[in-house]
């Protein structure tokens, strides 16, 4: 992967996280008081750094915003794009669809193999 693959990547994922954020932000200054207290939502781009925000958001947006952040630090440490169990590299085609996967095809396919013949 290229240095410009990286950062159409890391552009990608750093707007998936404001949007996400600015999102969450909305429903937690319904819910919450007083707002004075509440984090600028567009300023939540670096989310890991606020475990109590990361409190108030809860279920499929907290995992997807972890999923971001990771995403993000693999970036960083120049890991991004490999594949967590074979270490090969993963298709561009797949991380432009997900760029949060962690997985090749390869082994996704052989996980959601193992999880269904265990009934997950
Ligand atoms: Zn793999």
């Amino acid at each position: 992967m290229t240095q410009k693959d990286i950062e159409h990547f890391k552009k990608i994922l750093t707007n998936q996280l404001k949007e996400l954020l600015i999102h969450v932000g909305d429903a937690v200054s319904g819910m919450t008081t007083p707002k004075e207290n509440l984090p600028d939502p567009a300023d939540r781009a670096t989310i890991d750094s606020d475990r109590n925000f990361m409190l108030l958001i809860s279920g499929r947006e907290r995992q997807l915003a972890v999923k971001i952040s990771k995403a993000l630090l693999r970036i960083e440490n120049g890991t991004f794009g490999i594949c967590d169990n074979c270490e090969e590299e993963i298709a561009y085609k797949r991380l432009e669809a997900r760029p949060v996967t962690t997985l090749c095809i390869d082994c996704k396919t052989k996980e959601e193999t193992y999880e269904n013949a265990r009934g997950l």
